[in-house]
């Protein structure tokens, strides 16, 4: 038997990751990824590519997303995992977010622009292409024209909740971001659960929902997440009877701390959420 490496969260230029769909797969490969899921936020505009190339390279490739969802005024991101790329309701909801972030993206560029940063617009919309315009790419706007010395200074300083150029924003509603991974055929996970900062009894509400919804999973291990965290998630998961799922998150070589693959295994008392698509 082959040891099976699964990174099942991952991001490329067809939304806010450094590397094209096939340099996120060639780059898994050389980190012994077995089985990828590409999982660009709100588009699969990326999967086709990643899927010819993963393809010539033997490595399984785990059609996914990432959906910005909305529930009790908070934003949460799903992701979906080996859903049909080609499903049309999911495809239409894709094009509803894309609307959204676009028109996100001018009140953002507007905000910036009484902050006296012009420009910001035409420069995301340039960096982003075809893909899906979100802050990173206002991040990286921001970083290489010197107005800010970090990323982290990016958000810190302007693009943060109730920092000046901050836009809030209406997502797909929870409940209609799980019927169309459903819909699709995928199984949905709550991405890095700890990032929320929810309180426990929040959290329990929130999975209370998710699994009224159709949500069948759970991230345990996403590239940052220290013990605490992982035994945190764990014990949510467990007591909502989710499926466990591991990813990196990964969007930029540039990041030295999260890489491809580079992952703590899922603690072995709860179940895969790959024992749902493997079969
Ligand atoms: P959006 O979905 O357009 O609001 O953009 C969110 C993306 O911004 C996330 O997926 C991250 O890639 C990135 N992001 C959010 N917070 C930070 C941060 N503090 N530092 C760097 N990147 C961040
Ligand atoms: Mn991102
Ligand atoms: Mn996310
Ligand atoms: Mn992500």
């Amino acid at each position: 038997m082959t040891a099976t490496l699964y990174d099942l969260h991952c991001h490329s230029t067809a939304s806010d990751g450094a590397l094209s769909p096939a340099d996120v797969v060639l780059r898994a490969k050389e980190h012994g990824v077995t089985d990828l899921a590409l999982t660009d936020h709100d588009t699969i505009a990326g999967i086709k590519q990643a899927q010819q190339t993963a393809a010539q390279h033997a490595l399984n490739l785990i059609p996914g997303i990432e959906l910005s969802c909305t529930w009790n005024k908070r934003t949460f991101h799903i992701v979906g995992l080996n859903i049909d790329p080609n499903n049309a309701t999911l495809v239409a909801g894709t094009q509803d977010l894309q609307e959204i972030r676009l028109l996100r993206a001018q009140k953002i560029a507007y905000k910036l622009a009484k902050q006296k940063i012009p420009g910001a617009l035409e420069a995301v919309q340039l960096s982003a292409g075809a893909g899906m315009i979100t802050r990173t790419h206002f991040a990286d706007f921001l970083l290489k024209n010197n107005y800010v010395s970090s990323m982290q200074g990016a958000f810190d300083r302007y693009l943060g909740q109730s920092k000046p150029a901050f836009v809030s924003t209406e997502w797909a509603p929870l409940e209609q971001a799980l019927a169309w991974i459903n819909n699709a055929g995928g199984v949905a996970v709550v991405a890095h659960p700890m990032r929320y900062k929810l309180t426990a009894s929040w959290m329990r509400r929130f999975l209370g929902a998710f699994k009224e919804y159709g949500g069948l999973g759970m991230e345990i291990i996403t590239a940052r997440s220290n013990p605490d965290e992982i035994r945190r998630a764990l014990l949510f998961a467990k007591q909502f009877e989710l499926y466990g799922s591991v990813g990196s998150d990964f969007h930029s070589p540039k990041n030295q701390w999260v890489e491809l693959g580079r992952l703590a295994p899922l603690p072995v008392n709860i179940r895969p959420v790959w024992q749902l698509f493997t079969e």
